[in-house]
């Protein structure tokens, strides 16, 4: 196994413009941004001005004016060339609802100089590609999904309606059962599935910008290589998250009720569950990393503290009136930068399909060549999306077997054919009977030919779909993003020159700084001691009350956040009471208990699971009628039970149906026999 490289998780920090309506509205910039120090500095615009400004320092940061080419140089390019090389990769958009998350992910338009990370990093892997040697081999796959509600849909299949599951698998890790993973050829392909991903984000949602801030939206590229060397083909696979959030912002109370109140808890509990899982990376004392707590965590559990390299893009808004929200995300982002991730290179993990092709290619190849055919197995396993479906299985063995290539073959078919043909023809000196056993025979071959054509048809439209999948190093596959990549190459070289310049610089800047550091230290009289040793009081005063600010800030920052959290509480506590009013005024006690007793929580999927559910009130309504050797089963049995315990509360109505006023009636002796007849069955 490859060694893993231990490395923080990189965070930058990106800036938006003031946009039209704030400047028109009349506000100020409260975010001054150093690029040079890579630092962030907020004005809070209520305090007095003796409050020391607050300053983080990230790995990077983009001021208003930063382009998106240069936000992908800095930010995402060195991620994407180890995802290249087989390490695992996430980029992570991170921010409140309105400071360019999407617009740093997606951007926008077809202009190839607004495009964001995600249509640059395909012109990059495809860029890549078509720069390699022959020699290698690439297998390039996508899929798109979305967690909104704590439920998971895959945004590039044909029902959207479905939700799917995460899963574990040694070997394999966390994935998404039944997730489309669509193999892709060439950047236009990638660009024209995130589309389609995209329109699909928005389906349904009655507000789609308020979905889409309330969603996380997760774009995963898998990049597997094969290259032979030392006699052997290597095979790596790295794979890419890129990760635009649903935003940041604490939910507003006002409106949030029933079922609004359910999903503004449901998207707290993921972005909740992601700062407490960062906290606990970075708490040295904590034993328990929470990543099960919430779908989004489970997914990003190897992004975070695991085997990936990652980085987070925060985003904010400039406004003064963002100021709250703005230093939040700062702190957020501040803390993550401490998580230590350890990625190691994915040499042939279970789940790579570059090597079933290779495989299967290559058979293909020995039955062109050979004539020759076994049978294989079928069928893909669940987590690749199966793609390849068996091709060799359904092509039967031939009597006989054996002979020169196919083409050959037919070749000698033919011409066998044509001169049993010409015979025929002759017809002199042939009898009936001779005839017509020429004419079947002749018959006969025709069939055979047929076949052998069909089957070789079938065998190269296999192999070239399948080889089709492939791409070889060198293959130019950019298409359309080829403007694209010479952008993104040339800002490359331009932000090098400038890094080589601005070495140069700084440490100039820094042998200057510390001569005159020199000179200050050398007190010439006890005057200028006492000025130096003032100028040193001041700033560990100023230091002392930018800490004390701190403080402030962070007591009420938690004071808010425990507010909203009781608020959280206080509305289920409302909503628990009145579920618990319905279940004593309707479900006898008896049935509680049952129903308390058959209930069990399932931590794969999230929710309590009811044993026989199938055959309870409203489903039995829906359930199609059982064939009648089922009657005698136990399924059956626990049917009629629930059935009969439905029409004892008057659940079920009768053929004619009853105005929805009608009260329900318990028939108690009845109730009470069929309690203890189901008890006994379920023991
Ligand atoms: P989010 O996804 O975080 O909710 P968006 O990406 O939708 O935010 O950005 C909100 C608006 O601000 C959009 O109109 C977007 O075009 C604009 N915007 C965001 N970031 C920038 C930027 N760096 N430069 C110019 N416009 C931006
Ligand atoms: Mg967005």
């Amino acid at each position: 196994m490859a060694e893993a490289e231990v490395d923080n998780v990189r965070v930058v920090v990106r800036c938006r413009p003031l946009s039209d309506q704030e400047v028109s509205e009349g506000y100020d910039s409260a975010v001054k941004v150093d690029a040079q120090n890579n630092s962030i500095t907020v004005v809070n615009p209520s305090t007095s001005h003796n409050e020391p400004l607050k300053t983080f320092t990230f790995d990077a940061v983009f001021d208003a004016d930063c382009d998106q080419m240069t936000v992908y140089n800095r930010a995402a390019r060195s991620i994407v060339e180890n995802v290249l090389q087989g390490y695992n990769g996430t980029i992570f958009a991170y921010g409140q609802t309105g400071t360019g998350k999407t617009h740093t992910m997606s951007g926008n338009g077809n202009d190839p100089a607004e495009r964001g990370v995600i249509p640059n990093s395909f012109a990059h892997i495809f860029d890549h590609i078509s720069k390699c040697q022959h020699d290698k081999t690439f297998l390039v796959r996508v899929s798109y999904l979305e967690i909104y509600n704590e439920e998971i849909r895959d945004l590039l299949a044909k029902d959207q309606s479905q939700h799917l599951e995460i899963k574990e698998q040694h070997g394999v890790g966390v994935y998404v059962r039944g997730l489309q993973n669509v193999t892709v050829s060439n950047a236009d392909d990638m660009d024209r599935i995130m589309q389609l991903g995209n329109n699909n984000r928005s389906v349904g949602a009655t507000n789609m910008n308020a979905k889409s801030s309330r969603s996380h939206a997760m774009f995963t590229v898998t990049i597997e290589c094969s290259e032979e060397s030392d006699g052997r083909k290597h095979l790596t696979q790295g794979k890419l998250h890129l990760v635009d959030l649903a935003g940041s912002e604490r939910q507003s109370k006002t409106g949030s009720t029933g079922q609004r109140l359910k999903e503004a808890s449901k998207i707290n509990l993921s972005l909740s569950t992601l700062g407490n899982v960062i906290s606990a990376l970075v708490d040295a004392k904590s034993t328990h990393i929470p990543y099960r707590n919430s779908k989004l965590t489970r997914l990003l559990q190897d992004s975070l503290g695991g085997n990936s390299k990652t980085v987070m893009c925060a985003c904010v808004g400039p406004a003064s009136y963002n100021y709250d929200e703005t230093i939040s995300t700062l702190r957020y982002a501040n803390r993550a930068k401490n998580i230590k991730n350890a990625a190691r290179i994915n040499e042939d993990p279970k789940d790579a399909l570059l090597r079933k092709y290779q495989d299967e290619i290559e058979l293909l190849k020995n039955q062109l060549e050979n004539d020759e055919f076994s049978s294989g197995e079928e069928g893909e396993d669940d987590f690749d999306g199966g793609e390849v479906g068996g091709v060799h299985g359904r092509i039967r063995g031939k009597s006989g077997g054996g002979g020169g290539a196919y083409e050959d073959r037919i070749r000698e078919m033919e011409l066998d054919i044509a001169a049993k043909r010409a015979e025929l023809e002759k017809q002199r000196g042939m009898t009936e009977s001779e005839r017509t056993k020429l004419r079947s025979d002749l018959a006969a071959k025709e069939t055979e030919l047929a076949k052998t054509r069909s089957e070789f048809e079938q065998l190269s439209a296999k192999l070239a779909q399948i080889e089709k999948k492939l791409i070889v190093g060198g293959e130019n596959m950019l298409e359309k993003a080829q403007e694209q990549a010479r952008l993104l190459d040339e800002s490359n070289r331009e932000l090098e020159r400038a890094k080589q310049n601005e070495t140069k610089l700084r440490k100039a800047l820094e042998s200057r700084h510390a001569e005159r550091l020199d000179i200050e230290e050398k007190y010439n009289s006890l005057q200028e001691e006492a000025s130096g040793k003032s100028k040193k009081l001041k700033k560990v005063w100023q230091m002392l009350n930018g800490s004390r600010a701190e403080l402030n800030d962070l007591n009420a920052e938690h004071q808010r956040e425990m507010e909203g959290l009781l608020d959280n509480v206080r509305q289920l506590k409302k909503e628990l009471q009145l579920n618990m009013k319905v279940i004593d005024a309707y479900i006898p006690r008896d049935y509680l208990e049952l129903i308390e007793k058959f209930v069990s929580w399932n931590d794969e999927v999230g929710e309590w699971q009811l044993k026989g559910i199938a055959y309870t009130g409203n489903n039995m309504r829906a359930t199609k009628p059982i064939p009648p050797p089922f009657y005698r089963s136990e399924s059956s049995q626990l049917q009629m039970l629930y059935s009969s315990y439905a029409e004892t509360l008057g659940m079920v109505p009768s053929q004619a149906a009853k105005p929805p006023t009608q009260k329900l009636r318990l028939k108690s002796g009845k109730k009470e026999r069929t309690a203890a007849r189901l008890k006994a069955l379920l023991d």
